[in-house]
């Protein structure tokens, strides 16, 4: 597959924007380091890049486009909005309706507040959870991905119960020490931190179904345990939903699991393709929250009318009836036939899914934490990923990214991944 003219505006992006990518995720360090490909269109399941190529796409954006690339209802919604002003800084009808449509689907958010990303959104429940508690410290779980504020920019340390260490530049000691890791699934060292640094923590963080080391599923009982053992210590709930909510049904994946938190941070599919974040919760926390409370929270953009318009146009499209159904009977046939493909060749692969998200790890041992995943194997993986691309299946270019499916993909499209993995397969066969 050519890809010239994606190679040449690379090599010009890197002339003017910092490693030319505008998020690292975009760059292909991780497989080879490549040229990005440069895209230029996108419609339902599919992409065209600047020469041409078409690739069925299994990114998503990271998770956003779970209605595939500019459907029309949202792409309405979108430009109805724009005719009318694209921002305000004013109140807006608009605001009110999506509270409410995102209140139904996710009960737990009693107030909510609109910003613009994942991270604003994450860095905020924080930072109400720390005006509501009078307390400091935070726990989250190794390999969890909460955006780039400071605080979620922390490494583990050596074991639950020591604090943690910058996990980038810029980052100071006095910041990683108001945080503490531990890894997921593992309700043990949840305890132990809690019994040493209890008093001083404010709020536990954690993706309810983690998708940013893979799709990891909670084990029965781990966040039924996590309220528990964070309640008993006086402290809160945060559950970061950026791409769990709406992606495996209409709702958190608080409301699939049945499991309540004291505050949630959303992103991600909720701004249907545009620049989004909310965050929200159990009203008197929320009070906490300016212009009610002490704790300062602000946005230019906040709320604007095409972010809320696009979002509500989004959650439209996944009220109609069959939605997750089709992504459950999509997703079950991809893991059937990548499953055929691994248990066809001797690479060492294993598969976790729910719903029409799923990650294909280069492990053969089951993935339940951050150090599981982290045994995919980067060669493999670069392999696999750089042979799917130029079979026009485009992939994200980590090995702990999810394939998403949309409600645009087809059996069709299915049927070609799972080939093009075959062809993956055995040529990576031959060449290890
Ligand atoms: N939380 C989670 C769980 C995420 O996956 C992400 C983004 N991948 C974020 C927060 C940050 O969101 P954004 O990129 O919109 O700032």
């Amino acid at each position: 597959m050519k890809r010239t003219q994606s190679e040449s505006l690379y090599k010009d992006a890197c002339c003017h924007i910092v490693g030319g990518v505008n998020s690292p995720s975009r760059s292909f360090k991780a497989v080879g380091g490549g040229s990005p490909v440069f895209m230029e269109k996108g419609e339902g399941a599919y992409f065209y890049d600047v020469d041409g190529n078409k690739y069925i796409d299994f990114l998503g954006a990271y998770g956003p486009i779970i209605t595939g690339h500019a459907h029309p209802h949202i792409t309405e919604a979108i430009t109805n909005a724009a005719h009318n002003g694209t921002l305000y800084g004013t109140p807006t009808r608009l605001e009110n309706q999506f509270a409410v449509l995102l209140k139904e689907a996710i009960p737990s958010l009693e107030k909510v507040r609109f910003v613009n990303s994942g991270t604003e959104a994450v860095m905020t429940t924080i930072r109400v959870a720390r005006a509501y508690t009078g307390r400091n410290k935070v726990i989250k779980f190794a390999g969890c991905y909460h955006g780039h504020s400071d605080l979620v920019l922390v490494a583990a340390g050596s074991g639950p119960s020591t604090l943690g260490s910058p996990d980038s530049a810029g980052v100071t000691e006095n910041i990683a020490e108001e945080v503490i890791t531990v890894p997921f699934n593992d309700p043990n060292s949840l305890e132990e931190a809690l019994h040493k640094w209890g008093d001083d923590v404010a709020c536990v963080l954690v993706e309810p179904i983690v998708g940013n080391f893979g799709i990891v599923e909670p084990e029965a009982g781990f966040l039924e345990k996590i309220n528990e053992l964070t309640h008993q210590a006086g402290a809160l709930v945060i559950y970061d939903e950026v791409i769990t909510a709406f992606r495996f049904t209409y709702g958190g994946a608080q409301d699939l699991l049945q499991v309540t938190p004291d505050m949630t941070a959303l992103g991600k599919i909720i701004g249907g393709g545009l620049p989004i974040g909310a965050y929200g919760g159990k009203t008197d926390i929320m009070e906490s929250v300016a212009p009610l409370g002490p704790a300062y929270q602000a946005g230019t953009m906040s709320g604007n009318p095409a972010s809320i318009s696009a979002g509500i146009a989004c959650l439209e499209v996944l009220q109609q009836d069959g939605i997750y159904e089709k992504l459950e009977r999509l997703g079950a046939l991809l893991e059937e036939g990548l499953q055929t493909v691994i248990d066809n060749h001797s690479l060492p692969a294993t598969i976790n899914r729910l719903r029409g998200a799923l990650t294909l790890y280069f492990t053969p041992s089951p993935v339940k934490n951050y150090d599981d995943a982290d045994k995919s194997d980067d060669i493999l993986f670069s392999k696999f990923f750089n042979k799917m691309l130029d079979q026009g299946i485009n992939l994200a270019p980590s090995k702990y990214e999810a394939w998403f499916i949309t409600i645009a993909h087809e059996e069709k499209d299915i049927y070609k991944a799972v080939e093009a993995a075959e062809h993956a397969f055995s040529e990576i066969e031959k060449e290890v």
